[in-house]
């Protein structure tokens, strides 16, 4: 199914409008708490944020200077004159009646952010179909493709709604959270370059340390407005915009579905007409129609009387100075620099704390690779000679190994008791061949459990490789003796027979001898 848009005629248009709650210690226009989301209902509110007469709205100075950090990782243009203005609605969950936005002069303007695909970044669906005929062309994810940023501004959230069959409550303690709302230029042409938009959004904005940005969590909000046009018109035509989507998934399968939806629409001659509202259901993973969504002109906006226009160009300037690597460069940077493959790379850069983990992992381990007393030829020799290798090897454990453990364990980075020295270490130990891979996978586990130093661990419980021949020789010698059958059986030319005895030996050398090394000894012994 999905395939028919490659060769169908025509093109899916889709812009998005993201919503993104800021981490502030306060809220937007008032001194209540900002993480009313772990308290108990209606508890971080004050006469502003429930819109009570006569009360004064205060602009948060953090969220504006984080609203222009995250407009210029956007490569947005900041206005240097911004004011805030009322966008008048009636909802159970807007109090005052009207939501403060901002409207003709938003923080930033004119930006764009490049997304570009790697395999790993195609849709579930996508997935699921290549696996049951491999033969389909693949979708094309793009390389740099520009996406447009038509703006940012900041704005308040509204409160919660809390239906239940008896009736609606409302939490007020969300009300009046600082937002960040990004609009797109519909330039976004399938459900899988949206999803990579909106990843990028995110890394984004957890590098920048101003929202944990979890969609499920709802501090990461979609809106996303989806049109088709024949293949080679330029012209817009009617859009449905999407409400509340909140996973990475629903965004793709309501893009997918809606797509489908509208090129029925448009074989049957009944392309839409007007602009439509459409909400997503995740258990029938269909959209339904909502109500005709409302012009701007609706909203009445005017110039919010009681907060003055502001100036940012200071707030710039110091922005600008704070602003940190942005992970795109860091993902190009632990490639070049430290030899990952591009997909473990993107892996360690979705979180600041993980990028600043791998860093320090690696500065450890070329520490202790570059003094090494047998290791011949400059810092640089040594490095060229063995960053591919060492890069493959960190970048595994890292991102198969130990964030494997992580997730069964529902370990997040923030608890883990590993340090990046003790994984240094730990790294260290299998490149000397000092622990096989399958011990080093129990020494990792133990790590895990307890953290602590994974030299001691591994000799206490006796993880390391033997490394005695002699030893090995011995358990060997025991092996021969005890399996005399399959000796014959190998003598007469049934080579498969000896990784029975290899594994034999292994339990005899309680996991501990280079499986090679036993290979090896034991084909002499055989002959
Ligand atoms: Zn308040």
């Amino acid at each position: 199914m999905l395939f028919t848009f490659i060769i169908m005629p025509y093109t899916p248009v889709i812009g998005l409008e993201i919503h993104i709650q800021l981490k502030t210690k306060t809220k937007m226009f008032c001194s209540c708490d900002n993480r009313g989301e772990f308290l108990p209902p209606n508890t971080a509110i004050c006469p502003v944020c429930t819109g009570q007469p006569g009360v004064l709205p205060v602009p948060n100075q953090q969220a504006i200077e984080w609203g222009v950090k995250m407009a210029l990782a956007l490569n947005c243009k900041i206005n240097s004159l911004s004011k805030f203005d009322r966008k008048h609605y009636f909802y159970p969950d807007l109090p005052k009646g009207y939501q403060i936005s901002q409207f003709d002069l938003p923080v930033g303007e004119k930006g764009f952010l490049e997304i570009s695909g790697t395999e790993e970044s195609l849709s579930e669906k996508n997935i699921e179909d290549l696996e049951e005929n491999p033969k389909k062309p693949k979708i094309k994810l793009p390389k740099n493709k520009r996406i447009d940023i038509t703006r940012l501004h900041l704005e308040e959230d509204a409160a919660k709604n809390l239906h239940s069959p008896e009736g609606t409550l409302v939490d007020f303690n969300r009300a009046g959270t600082p937002l960040v709302e990004i609009v797109t230029e519909p330039d976004i042409a399938s459900a899988s370059e949206a999803k990579l938009f909106l990843q990028e959004l995110q890394n984004l904005a957890k590098f920048l340390k101003i929202s944990d940005a979890e969609m499920e969590k709802g501090h990461l909000r979609c809106d996303v407005n989806v049109s088709l046009r024949p293949v080679g018109d330029t012209k817009y035509y009617p859009k449905t915009e999407i409400k509340n989507l909140n996973s990475f998934k629903a965004v793709e399968r309501a893009i997918e579905y809606e797509i489908q939806r509208q090129t029925k629409l448009w074989e049957a001659g009944q392309a839409p007409e007007k602009l439509t509202t459409r909400g997503w259901n995740d258990t029938e993973q269909t959209t339904e129609e909502q109500r005709v969504k409302e012009g701007s002109e609706d909203y009445r906006y005017f110039p919010e009387p009681d907060i003055p226009p502001f100036n940012l160009a200071a707030v710039e300037k110091k922005a600008k100075l704070e602003l940190p690597e942005l992970p795109q460069k860091t993902r190009v940077r632990f490639a070049d620099e430290y030899g990952l493959s591009k997909s473990d790379a993107k892996i360690l850069t979705q979180d600041p704390e993980w990028a600043d983990f791998t860093e320090q992992v690696f500065s450890e381990v070329w520490e202790w690779l570059t003094s090494l007393p047998d290791l011949d030829g400059t810092e640089e020799e040594i490095m060229a000679k063995h960053r591919a290798k060492v890069g493959r090897l960190i970048g595994g454990w890292l991102t198969s190994k130990l964030m494997g453990l992580m997730a069964e364990n529902k370990i997040d980075i923030r608890l883990l008791k590993i340090t990046p020295e003790n994984f240094a270490e730990f790294i260290s130990l299998i490149y000397t061949n000092k622990i096989n891979s399958t011990n080093a996978q129990l020494l990792l586990e133990k790590m895990l459990e307890a953290g602590g130093d994974p030299s001691i661990i591994m000799e206490e419980d006796r993880l390391g490789q033997v490394q005695d021949t002699n030893l090995i020789e011995t358990a060997l010698d025991n092996v021969i003796k005890m399996n005399p059958d399959q000796v014959t059986q190998y003598r007469s030319g049934k080579t498969a027979v000896i990784q029975f005895l290899i594994g034999k030996a292994m339990k005899e050398t309680r996991g501990q001898a280079d499986p090679q090394t036993i290979k090896t000894i034991l084909e002499k012994k055989l002959k």
